[in-house]
Protein backbone atom coordinates (compact mmCIF):
# COMPACT_ATOMS: atom_id res chain seq x y z
CA UNK A 1 0.00 0.00 0.00
CA UNK A 2 1.23 3.09 -0.88
CA UNK A 3 3.33 5.02 1.82
CA UNK A 4 1.72 7.90 2.42
CA UNK A 5 -1.77 6.89 2.55
CA UNK A 6 -4.31 8.91 4.18
CA UNK A 7 -7.73 7.85 3.73
CA UNK A 8 -11.42 8.48 4.90
CA UNK A 9 -13.41 5.48 5.38
CA UNK A 10 -17.42 6.44 4.86
CA UNK A 11 -20.49 4.37 5.00
CA UNK A 12 -23.91 4.07 7.39
CA UNK A 13 -22.88 2.30 10.83
CA UNK A 14 -22.92 -1.44 10.45
CA UNK A 15 -21.31 -1.48 6.71
CA UNK A 16 -18.09 -2.89 8.05
CA UNK A 17 -15.75 0.01 7.91
CA UNK A 18 -14.20 -0.76 11.88
CA UNK A 19 -13.55 -4.61 10.58
CA UNK A 20 -11.84 -3.76 7.15
CA UNK A 21 -9.82 -0.60 8.89
CA UNK A 22 -8.86 -2.97 11.22
CA UNK A 23 -7.97 -6.04 8.77
CA UNK A 24 -5.94 -3.42 6.60
CA UNK A 25 -4.29 -1.78 9.86
CA UNK A 26 -3.00 -4.90 11.34
CA UNK A 27 -1.75 -6.04 7.92
CA UNK A 28 -0.28 -3.22 6.33
CA UNK A 29 0.61 -1.19 9.87
CA UNK A 30 -1.03 1.45 8.47
CA UNK A 31 -2.68 3.60 11.80
CA UNK A 32 -6.37 2.87 12.28
CA UNK A 33 -7.96 5.99 13.73
CA UNK A 34 -11.69 5.22 14.85
CA UNK A 35 -13.23 8.44 16.31
CA UNK A 36 -15.92 5.55 18.17
CA UNK A 37 -13.41 3.82 19.61
CA UNK A 38 -11.43 6.93 20.62
CA UNK A 39 -14.99 8.25 22.15
CA UNK A 40 -15.65 4.83 23.86
CA UNK A 41 -12.18 4.86 25.41
CA UNK A 42 -12.83 8.32 27.00
CA UNK A 43 -16.27 6.88 28.31
CA UNK A 44 -14.46 4.11 29.79
CA UNK A 45 -11.64 6.33 31.45
CA UNK A 46 -14.47 8.91 32.18
CA UNK A 47 -12.38 11.96 30.66
CA UNK A 48 -14.16 15.24 30.73
CA UNK A 49 -14.85 14.57 27.31
CA UNK A 50 -16.16 10.87 27.43
CA UNK A 51 -18.61 12.47 30.49
CA UNK A 52 -19.72 14.58 27.96
CA UNK A 53 -19.66 12.95 25.16
CA UNK A 54 -22.27 9.77 26.78
CA UNK A 55 -25.20 10.98 26.38
CA UNK A 56 -24.95 11.78 22.88
CA UNK A 57 -23.89 8.54 22.35
CA UNK A 58 -26.37 6.73 23.92
CA UNK A 59 -28.48 8.34 22.10
CA UNK A 60 -27.33 7.49 18.91
CA UNK A 61 -26.82 11.31 18.59
CA UNK A 62 -23.92 12.86 16.63
CA UNK A 63 -20.87 14.16 19.55
CA UNK A 64 -20.72 18.13 19.11
CA UNK A 65 -18.56 19.05 16.45
CA UNK A 66 -16.05 21.35 17.94
CA UNK A 67 -14.79 18.34 20.44
CA UNK A 68 -14.65 15.83 17.39
CA UNK A 69 -12.51 18.12 15.55
CA UNK A 70 -10.16 18.67 18.27
CA UNK A 71 -9.79 15.42 19.26
CA UNK A 72 -9.04 13.92 15.48
CA UNK A 73 -6.61 17.15 14.84
CA UNK A 74 -4.84 16.33 18.04
CA UNK A 75 -4.47 12.09 16.82
CA UNK A 76 -3.30 13.21 13.12
CA UNK A 77 -0.91 14.95 14.68
CA UNK A 78 1.07 12.40 17.00
CA UNK A 79 4.45 11.01 16.00
CA UNK A 80 2.70 7.44 14.36
CA UNK A 81 0.29 9.37 12.39
CA UNK A 82 3.02 11.18 10.34
CA UNK A 83 3.35 9.01 7.35
CA UNK A 84 -0.17 6.48 6.72
CA UNK A 85 -3.65 6.51 8.49
CA UNK A 86 -7.26 5.50 7.68
CA UNK A 87 -10.25 7.71 9.26
CA UNK A 88 -13.10 5.19 10.35
CA UNK A 89 -15.69 7.64 11.73
CA UNK A 90 -15.07 10.84 10.32
CA UNK A 91 -15.68 12.90 9.48
CA UNK A 92 -19.57 12.93 9.67
CA UNK A 93 -20.48 16.22 8.98
CA UNK A 94 -19.79 18.84 6.54
CA UNK A 95 -17.83 20.93 8.59
CA UNK A 96 -16.05 17.89 9.89
CA UNK A 97 -14.66 17.42 6.11
CA UNK A 98 -14.02 21.25 6.00
CA UNK A 99 -11.95 21.16 9.15
CA UNK A 100 -10.22 18.07 7.90
CA UNK A 101 -9.27 19.87 4.66
CA UNK A 102 -8.05 23.22 6.34
CA UNK A 103 -6.02 20.98 8.56
CA UNK A 104 -4.54 19.22 5.63
CA UNK A 105 -3.64 21.78 3.51
CA UNK A 106 -2.19 23.79 6.46
CA UNK A 107 0.07 21.00 6.70
CA UNK A 108 0.53 20.78 2.88
CA UNK A 109 -1.02 17.35 3.47
CA UNK A 110 -4.04 15.75 1.28
CA UNK A 111 -6.64 12.93 1.30
CA UNK A 112 -5.32 10.36 -1.04
CA UNK A 113 -8.38 7.92 -0.75
CA UNK A 114 -11.92 8.15 0.10
CA UNK A 115 -13.90 4.58 0.62
CA UNK A 116 -17.81 4.68 0.42
CA UNK A 117 -18.60 1.10 2.07
CA UNK A 118 -22.57 0.77 0.26
CA UNK A 119 -24.53 -1.23 2.09
CA UNK A 120 -28.64 -0.86 1.38
CA UNK A 121 -30.15 0.03 3.85
CA UNK A 122 -32.56 -2.89 4.99
CA UNK A 123 -29.18 -4.77 6.19
CA UNK A 124 -27.66 -2.43 8.09
CA UNK A 125 -30.48 -3.13 11.02
CA UNK A 126 -29.86 -6.59 11.45
CA UNK A 127 -25.75 -5.98 11.20
CA UNK A 128 -25.69 -3.49 13.84
CA UNK A 129 -28.51 -5.33 16.29
CA UNK A 130 -26.50 -8.75 16.11
CA UNK A 131 -22.86 -7.59 16.27
CA UNK A 132 -20.91 -8.23 19.44
CA UNK A 133 -17.56 -6.53 20.43
CA UNK A 134 -15.09 -8.34 22.10
CA UNK A 135 -14.09 -6.30 25.41
CA UNK A 136 -10.65 -7.01 25.61
CA UNK A 137 -9.06 -7.63 21.88
CA UNK A 138 -11.92 -4.98 20.03
CA UNK A 139 -12.29 -8.02 17.52
CA UNK A 140 -15.99 -7.89 15.88
CA UNK A 141 -18.29 -10.83 15.93
CA UNK A 142 -21.93 -10.95 14.77
CA UNK A 143 -24.49 -13.49 16.29
CA UNK A 144 -25.59 -14.81 12.47
CA UNK A 145 -22.99 -13.58 10.53
CA UNK A 146 -20.09 -14.06 12.24
CA UNK A 147 -20.58 -16.17 15.29
CA UNK A 148 -17.76 -17.41 17.64
CA UNK A 149 -17.86 -21.12 18.01
CA UNK A 150 -18.56 -20.68 21.70
CA UNK A 151 -21.21 -17.85 22.51
CA UNK A 152 -20.43 -14.60 23.75
CA UNK A 153 -16.42 -15.57 23.81
CA UNK A 154 -14.03 -14.12 21.33
CA UNK A 155 -12.31 -17.04 18.72
CA UNK A 156 -9.38 -14.55 18.74
CA UNK A 157 -8.53 -13.82 22.37
CA UNK A 158 -11.16 -15.57 24.88
CA UNK A 159 -12.43 -12.00 26.07
CA UNK A 160 -16.15 -11.94 26.55
CA UNK A 161 -18.36 -10.24 24.15
CA UNK A 162 -20.79 -7.14 24.87
CA UNK A 163 -23.46 -5.79 22.77
CA UNK A 164 -22.48 -1.89 22.06
CA UNK A 165 -25.07 0.21 24.00
CA UNK A 166 -26.18 2.12 20.39
CA UNK A 167 -25.95 -1.21 18.95
CA UNK A 168 -29.23 -1.79 20.64
CA UNK A 169 -32.45 -1.55 18.66
CA UNK A 170 -34.15 1.58 19.95
CA UNK A 171 -30.52 3.44 19.36
CA UNK A 172 -30.03 1.95 15.86
CA UNK A 173 -33.26 3.52 14.22
CA UNK A 174 -31.57 6.72 15.18
CA UNK A 175 -28.50 6.21 14.35
CA UNK A 176 -29.71 5.45 10.53
CA UNK A 177 -31.58 8.29 10.29
CA UNK A 178 -28.60 10.89 11.60
CA UNK A 179 -26.16 8.92 9.18
CA UNK A 180 -28.82 10.02 5.74
CA UNK A 181 -29.42 13.78 7.23
CA UNK A 182 -25.80 14.66 8.42
CA UNK A 183 -23.11 12.34 6.79
CA UNK A 184 -24.63 10.98 3.25
CA UNK A 185 -24.37 14.40 2.36
CA UNK A 186 -20.83 14.02 2.22
CA UNK A 187 -20.83 11.38 -0.69
CA UNK A 188 -21.34 14.57 -2.67
CA UNK A 189 -18.73 16.69 -1.11
CA UNK A 190 -16.21 13.86 -2.04
CA UNK A 191 -17.53 13.18 -5.45
CA UNK A 192 -17.16 16.58 -6.71
CA UNK A 193 -13.66 16.44 -5.24
CA UNK A 194 -13.06 13.52 -7.49
CA UNK A 195 -11.62 11.85 -4.29
CA UNK A 196 -14.68 9.14 -3.73
CA UNK A 197 -14.66 5.67 -4.45
CA UNK A 198 -17.88 3.24 -4.01
CA UNK A 199 -17.24 -0.37 -2.69
CA UNK A 200 -20.18 -2.89 -2.73
CA UNK A 201 -20.10 -3.91 0.93
CA UNK A 202 -23.11 -6.08 0.81
CA UNK A 203 -20.31 -8.94 0.35
CA UNK A 204 -18.31 -11.51 2.52
CA UNK A 205 -15.57 -9.40 4.39
CA UNK A 206 -13.02 -11.23 2.81
CA UNK A 207 -14.24 -10.67 -0.64
CA UNK A 208 -14.33 -6.46 0.31
CA UNK A 209 -11.37 -6.73 1.92
CA UNK A 210 -10.13 -8.13 -1.42
CA UNK A 211 -11.73 -5.03 -3.16
CA UNK A 212 -10.44 -2.75 -0.85
CA UNK A 213 -6.71 -3.96 -0.84
CA UNK A 214 -6.99 -3.80 -4.51
CA UNK A 215 -8.43 0.24 -4.96
CA UNK A 216 -5.46 1.48 -2.48
CA UNK A 217 -1.96 -0.24 -3.66
P1 LIG B 1 -19.06 4.58 15.63
O1 LIG B 1 -18.31 3.60 16.47
O2 LIG B 1 -18.23 5.16 14.53
O3 LIG B 1 -20.38 4.05 15.14
O4 LIG B 1 -19.41 5.82 16.60
C1 LIG B 1 -20.19 5.65 17.76
C2 LIG B 1 -20.77 6.99 18.21
O5 LIG B 1 -19.69 7.89 18.51
C3 LIG B 1 -21.61 7.71 17.16
O6 LIG B 1 -22.95 7.27 17.12
C4 LIG B 1 -21.49 9.14 17.66
O7 LIG B 1 -22.30 9.37 18.80
C5 LIG B 1 -20.04 9.21 18.11
N1 LIG B 1 -19.14 9.62 17.01
C6 LIG B 1 -18.16 8.88 16.43
N2 LIG B 1 -17.55 9.57 15.45
C7 LIG B 1 -18.17 10.78 15.40
C8 LIG B 1 -18.02 11.92 14.59
N3 LIG B 1 -17.10 11.98 13.61
N4 LIG B 1 -18.83 12.98 14.83
C9 LIG B 1 -19.74 12.95 15.82
N5 LIG B 1 -19.95 11.90 16.61
C10 LIG B 1 -19.18 10.81 16.42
Amino acid sequence: MALHTRAVFLGAPGAGKGTQAMRLARETGVVHISTGDMLRGHVARGTPLGTEARDYMDKGQLVPDRLIIAMVEDRIGEPDAASAWILDGFPRTLPQAEALDTSLTGSAQSLTHVVYFHVPEEVLTGRLTGRRVCGKCGAIWHVQNHPTSKAGVCDTCGGALTQRSDDRPEAVGKRLAVYASQTKPLLDYYRQRNLLTEIDANRSPETVYETLIGLMQ
